[in-house]
């Protein structure tokens, strides 16, 4: 009897989980391993672009994500130090890119990915979450995975997705490659709408119930605020220069509880409205943000890497959840042929090898934008400012899904990328 097509996705995360729906089909055996217990707070909100938004509705989890309270984003508006709005960026992008932004708390995007990923509901088999079980090394061209504690499992194809720290990037790769800190930090806190509707000089200024972005600017810090869960929540992020505080010799971890005071101190300067969301959050998480420089490879045999253990950016354009979904995407639509293990093992690293010809000039080319958007907003001391949030907004947000873009690499002789050989920051792209 033929064997099914088994599949080992290493994280369930965003990323993973994504992946797992994109491969569910028939009786392919699908096994997310995850290390955590999976029962956490993920903490803060999540954007989805268009060019995701369209793959999940795809997926069928609008009606999921709706019924949780996702919003549709209606634009960004920019203040400078002195409070004053320097632009307004309406998102009427449902006409233009085919799907809405659309803005969530990270907790309901997971609950809705790990739905339909495991309920019997849908097509194919539902896909078995394995928790609290870490994968310490990996085998890529035998299609193994050893978890702490010994266990060896084994499957036709191993998807990495998992995340920044990633543990199989090392196998895939042969040598460890260390994740970049980009000298900012982001402080991420939500507080009740219900809080700021009390607060005079804040609401004159902004309606927290309204979906829209609201960001502002000063020389090397920024606040990016907006309404998650049906207006009942407000979400804060607030980057700031990286003092590389976690880095001790005792704490090696990237993530800690932020110093309220010292933020509020760090914000000294902001107007007085924008303040006040700093003010009312009772506890903030510190992250230092870090990414990576593009991957030559992201597969071996028959182990692949996606999301940000291929391809870690920051979160200035508020794409990386975004390119993990269309990571994701491509593993379905390039494996949606296979349906038995044993008789496609060997084209198994052919098929990996299409899914990162087709997606990793796109992705570096976001990494290098995310970089470009992170730089200062003004000359120092100056309030002009000079960057605009929608500049890259074309190149990220029209998108079709993998076969399309394939098309369109292939049409234009592998030199669809707009930004090809251009150095932005350190970053090269090379088309
Ligand atoms: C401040 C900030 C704001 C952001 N805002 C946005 C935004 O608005 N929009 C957006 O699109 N993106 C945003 N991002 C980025 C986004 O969070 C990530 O790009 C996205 O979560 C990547 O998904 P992933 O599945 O690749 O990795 P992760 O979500 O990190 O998931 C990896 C999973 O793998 C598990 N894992 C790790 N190692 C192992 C192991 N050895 N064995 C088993 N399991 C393992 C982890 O526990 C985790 O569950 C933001 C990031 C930051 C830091």
């Amino acid at each position: 009897m033929a064997k099914p097509f088994k599949i080992i996705i290493v994280g369930g995360g965003i990323g993973g989980l994504a992946a797992a729906i994109a491969l569910r089909k028939g009786d392919r055996e699908i096994t997310v391993i995850e290390q955590s217990s999976l029962h956490r707070e993920i903490g803060a909100t999540i954007s989805l672009q268009p060019n995701a938004s369209k793959i999940v509705d795809q997926w069928g989890l609008t009606p999921l994500l709706e019924a949780k309270g996702s919003m549709t984003d209606k634009g960004f508006q920019v203040y400078n130090l002195s409070g004053e709005l320097q632009m307004k960026v309406p998102l009427s992008t449902q006409s233009k890119y085919g799907a809405e932004r659309i803005v969530l708390h990270r907790v309901d995007l997971h609950e809705a990915l790990k739905h339909r990923a495991t309920s019997p509901e849908y097509p194919g088999k539902p896909v078995s979450i394995r928790v609290s079980s870490r994968v310490v090394s990996c085998s890529c061209e035998d299609g193994t995975v050893e978890l702490e504690g010994g266990e060896v499992l084994s499957a036709d194809l191993i998807v990495g997705a998992d995340g920044i720290k990633s543990a199989i990037r090392r196998y895939v790769l042969d040598k460890e490659v260390p994740t970049l800190p980009t000298g900012h930090s982001a402080y991420r806190m939500v507080i009740p709408v219900s809080s700021l509707l009390d607060e005079a000089e804040f609401v004159k200024v902004i309606d927290p119930r309204e979906s829209v972005t609201t960001m502002v600017m000063a020389h090397d810090c920024r606040l990016i605020m907006g309404p998650a869960q049906n207006s009942s929540i407000y979400s804060i992020v607030a980057l700031v220069p990286d003092e590389r505080m976690n880095e001790t010799a005792a704490n090696s971890s990237w993530t800690t509880e932020g110093d309220l005071a010292k933020m509020l101190q760090t914000f000294e300067l902001f107007p007085d409205w924008a303040k006040v969301p700093l003010r009312l959050a009772e506890a903030a998480g510190l992250w230092q943000l870090r990414d990576l420089d593009p991957l030559p490879t992201w597969y071996k045999g028959r182990t692949i890497l996606i999301g940000d253990a291929a391809h870690a950016m920051l979160p200035t354009q508020g794409q990386g959840a975004s390119q993990s979904v269309e990571d994701a995407e491509a593993l379905g639509a390039f494996f949606s042929h296979v349906e038995e293990g044993e008789t496609w093992r060997r084209e198994i690293e052919s098929i990996n090898k299409r899914v990162f010809d087709c997606r990793s000039t796109r992705a570096s080319t976001i990494q290098a934008y995310s970089r470009q958007t992170a730089k200062p907003a003004t000359e120092k001391g100056g309030i002009r400012i000079n960057m605009n949030p929608a500049q890259f907004m074309d190149y990220n947000c029209k998108y079709d899904g993998a076969f399309d873009w394939e098309r369109r690499q292939k049409a234009s002789s592998g030199v669809e990328n707009l930004m090809s050989n251009l150095t932005v920051g350190e970053l090269k792209v090379e088309a």
